[in-house]
C-alpha cells in the first residue's frame, strides 16, 4: 500500500524536529531525547511523547508527569541571576542581621539555599559544609563505572561558584559542633555563627556493622570516598566484597561487576533487596546477575575482617571465609546524632520534625533530607527534598504556609543489567 502523503509529512517532521530536553521538577535531572536513558530502557532518540507512563526519573524516581520541557537559560538570564542581593547599600545594611545558617553542603543544603535565595534576595545566608560542598548527583555514584564517568566529570557546579551565584557565605571543610539554643548560635570549627533560623541538612552516614573496623573498609556515601575507592581499584579487575545487599550495596555490586571486577555480595537476608521481597526484586536481580562476575551469598553475618598482606579476609559467623582486594560496607544509613543532641532536639532514629513545617522540637531550627524522620520514618530519597525545602522556606519567610506532604516513594534501582522500579 502506498503511504499517504500526510504520513510522509509526519515522518519528515519527526526526523527534522530538533531533540528536546525535559527537566525533572523534583531533582533537576534533564532528560535529553537525543541521549535517551539506557538504564531505564529508553534508547537514544526516544521522544518524550514515546516514554511509557511508568518510566521513572533515574535520579529521584518520580514519573514522566513530573517532567516539563526545558530550555537552557540564556546568557542574559544567567547574568541577571548572578546579580541577586539588591543594591550594595541594602546588602551591607543586611550583612549584620542574623539570617539563615544551613548545615550541610549536599543536595538538601543547596536546595534549601536555592529556595531561600529565590524567595528573598537580601536574606543573609551561610552554608556550613563538612566537605568542599561541590555539587554533584549522588545517585550516579552507583552507576559511575558502567557509564564511564571519569573523575573530573562528576562535579556539576563548584561550591564557590554556587556560593557566588546565590550570594551566600560558604564555610567549606567546616564541622558544625554544637548548637546553643539560648543564644541562637552555632559553634563550628571556624568560630561561632549567629542565626535567626538554623536548617540542618547534614544527611546520614553509612552505618558500620560491629565486625567491620572503619579503617579496613569503604563506606560510599560521598563523592570523595567514591573517588578514592575508584583510584584504589585502579584499571585492573579486582576482587571486591560488599557487605549489605540493600539498594546501595546492590547497585554498587552491579556497577563494579559491569566494570569488570569480581564481586562478592553478602547479606543477612536470603536474597538482595529483601525489603522489596513482595515485588520479587531480589529474584529478578539474581537472574540478571547470573551473567555477571557477581556472587550473592545470603543468610550470613560478618564476624571478622582483617588485613593480611595488603588484602582483606572476611569470615562469617557460620564459618565461611572470603578474600578480597577491597571491602565495602553498605549496611544502611544512620543519622549522626551529636549536633541534634547538643540542642536537645527530639530524636526518633533521626531528627524528629513536624510533618507539615519540618520544624524540629526547637523553634527556629528546621531539618530536611536524609537526617530527618517524620513520624519516626526516614525517607532517604531525592524526590522529597525539593518539596521539603519549599515548606521550610515558607515557614521561615512567613506568608502562605506550604505544608509538606509525605508520599510513598517510587524507587528506581539503578542496576543496569536489570532495571527495576519499586514501590
Ligand atoms: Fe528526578
Amino acid at each position: 500500500m502506498k503511504p499517504h502523503a500526510s504520513d510522509l509529512v509526519a515522518a519528515a517532521v519527526v526526523t527534522l524536529l530538533p531533540w528536546q530536553q525535559y527537566i525533572c521538577h523534583a531533582c533537576g535531572y534533564i532528560y535529553d531525547e537525543a541521549v535517551g536513558d539506557a538504564d531505564g530502557g529508553l534508547a537514544a532518540g526516544t521522544r518524550y511523547a514515546d516514554i511509557p507512563d511508568d518510566w521513572a526519573c533515574p535520579l529521584c524516581g518520580v514519573t514522566k508527569s513530573d517532567f516539563e520541557l526545558y530550555a537552557a537559560p540564556s546568557p542574559a538570564a544567567l547574568r541577571a541571576r548572578t546579580t541577586v542581593g539588591g543594591s550594595n547599600r541594602r546588602a551591607s545594611s543586611q550583612r549584620h542581621r542574623p539570617g539563615v545558617v544551613i548545615v550541610g553542603g549536599g543536595r538538601a543544603g543547596w536546595q534549601m539555599a536555592e529556595n531561600l535565595r529565590a524567595a528573598d534576595a537580601d536574606l543573609p545566608l551561610t552554608l556550613v559544609s563538612a566537605c568542599a560542598g561541590d555539587r554533584y548527583d549522588k545517585p550516579q555514584l552507583s552507576v559511575g563505572l558502567a557509564r564511564g564517568i571519569a573523575a573530573d566529570q562528576w562535579i556539576k557546579e563548584r561550591a564557590v561558584d554556587a556560593a557566588r551565584r546565590l550570594n551566600l557565605t560558604l564555610l567549606p571543610h567546616t564541622q558544625a559542633i554544637r548548637i546553643c539554643r539560648d543564644t541562637r548560635q552555632l559553634r563550628t570549627t571556624r568560630g561561632n555563627l549567629s542565626y535567626a533560623h538554623l536548617v540542618l541538612a547534614h544527611g546520614a552516614q553509612a552505618a558500620l556493622p560491629a565486625a567491620l573496623p572503619a579503617a579496613l573498609c569503604w563506606r560510599i556515601n560521598h563523592l570523595d570516598a567514591y573517588l578514592k575507592l575508584r583510584s584504589a581499584l585502579g584499571d585492573t579487575p579486582r576482587q571486591v566484597l560488599i557487605v549489605g545487599a540493600g539498594l546501595i550495596g546492590s547497585e554498587l555490586a552491579n556497577d563494579l561487576a559491569l566494570g569488570g571486577h569480581s564481586v562478592t555480595l553478602l547479606d543477612l537476608q536470603s536474597e538482595p533487596l529483601a525489603r522489596w521481597q513482595a515485588e520479587q526484586a531480589g529474584q529478578q536481580l539474581l537472574q540478571a546477575w547470573a551473567q555477571l562476575p557477581l556472587r550473592f551469598v545470603g543468610g550470613v553475618k560478618v564476624a571478622a575482617l582483617a588485613a593480611v598482606n595488603g588484602r582483606y579476609q572476611v569470615s562469617t559467623e557460620c564459618g565461611q571465609h572470603f578474600e578480597a582486594d577491597q571491602v565495602i560496607a553498605a549496611a544502611g544509613l544512620q543519622t549522626p546524632g551529636r549536633l541534634a543532641q547538643s540542642a536537645g532536639l527530639a530524636w526518633q532514629h533521626g531528627i524528629a520534625v513536624d510533618p507539615l513545617t519540618l520544624c524540629s522540637s526547637a523553634p527556629g531550627i528546621y531539618a530536611l533530607g536524609d537526617c530527618i524522620t517524620v513520624n519516626g520514618q526516614a525517607s532517604r530519597f531525592i524526590e522529597p527534598i525539593a518539596r521539603q525545602a519549599r515548606s521550610i522556606t515558607a515557614a521561615i519567610l512567613g506568608g502562605n504556609a506550604v505544608p509538606y506532604e509525605q508520599r510513598a516513594a517510587l524507587v528506581r534501582v539503578k542496576t543496569s543489567s536489570m532495571p527495576l522500579t519499586l514501590h
